[in-house]
């Protein structure tokens, strides 16, 4: 196991215990929403093998992913981190001002309040040439408006961009894009289950990675029959393509269970088959086993348990 492998497995002790119980993503003015700030804050580094290892605790039905937050990002790197800015929408100037849309009531004659305005600082109707007198009685303030000073165009809403802080693109805000931002939380009851296979996974990994290629936890391979299977651990030696052996954890081992495991195994092509199970099998189920070429190994504290695998790996090999 890589040194930042297991110091990033505190993540395990901090679930087993309690500790921890949904790690969500912390939002960074700067970078946008993270979660390695918060990983760290528990001690968890480092961030992306910890990330790593929380993909395959979802995998394996540890933790469930849920949507903490839904934003718009960038439609050209993803990131969250915008900086709005307004411009004209007709011809994209930022050189636009407030003005007021105003109506003099006795001539009927509308016009920005630039119109009316004298140089004498007084109110005279470019139409009619009569001063305004008082808002409400003989003249109305009809509309806010933006009036741009490169086309002259007015218009009461500018169009806002959305400036990437990470990649620099200005996305119109059509571009957008919306995306979910997840946090995960730990399924209830799957710890005393799924976390000591975890670990023994991970001693698997470490004690065998000397003489074998391993694969797992959870790997999908291609059998002969062109079915794509599902395996715990895959040893293969390295250099080879061909499969060393599988060992597969099974709760409860069965007739049925353990002919499906034998059966896949087969497809594969594997030069050997560990089933590591819990509590004890019945007879008819270890005859088989052995009938079958299948080793058998109780579930009995990791350290045990590994001794008995790599035992039953070089039986005979
Ligand atoms: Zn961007
Ligand atoms: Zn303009
Ligand atoms: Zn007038």
């Amino acid at each position: 196991m890589s040194p930042s492998r297991s110091k990033a497995l505190a993540l395990l002790d901090l679930m087993v215990k309690g500790y921890l119980r949904e790690i969500a993503p912390r939002y960074d003015p700067a970078t946008g929403y993270d979660y390695c700030a918060p990983l760290r804050d528990l001690g968890i580094v480092p961030c992306e093998e910890a990330m790593k290892i929380i993909g395959e605790l979802v995998e394996i039905g540890v933790l469930r992913r849920e949507i903490h937050d839904r934003v718009a990002s960038c439609s050209r790197c993803g990131s969250e981190v915008l900086l709005v800015r307004a411009r004209c929408p007709y011809c994209g100037s930022l050189r636009f001002q407030s003005s007021v849309v105003m109506e003099h009531l006795l001539c009927g004659y509308v016009g920005l309040e630039a119109e009316f305005l004298a140089q004498s600082g007084r109110l005279l109707c470019p139409k009619c040439g009569r001063e305004l007198r008082e808002l409400g009685r003989d003249f109305i303030r009809v509309a806010d408006v933006q009036r741009c000073e490169e086309c002259g165009e007015v218009f009461s809403v500018p169009s806002l961009n959305y400036e990437c802080l990470k990649c620099g693109y200005e996305n119109k805000w059509t571009e957008l894009r919306t995306k979910e931002v997840h946090r995960y939380v730990v399924v209830p009851g799957s710890i005393t289950v799924q976390i000591p296979t975890m670990r023994l996974y991970e001693e698997i990994r470490s004690m065998l990675s000397r003489d074998y290629e391993v694969l797992g936890p959870h790997v999908v391979m291609r059998g002969s029959s062109g079915v794509d299977l599902e395996f715990d651990v895959v040893l293969r030696r390295p250099g080879e393509g061909s499969v060393a052996a599988v060992v597969e954890v099974a709760d409860e081992l069965d007739e049925e269970r353990l002919m499906a495991i034998f059966s896949k195994a087969y497809d594969v092509g594997a030069g050997r088959v560990v089933v590591i199970h819990r509590g004890e099998v019945r007879e008819p189920v270890a005859r088989l086993a052995s009938s079958l070429g299948v080793r058998l190994v109780r579930l009995e504290g990791v350290e045990r348990t590994l001794e008995e695998v790599l035992r039953s790996l070089g039986e005979g090999a």
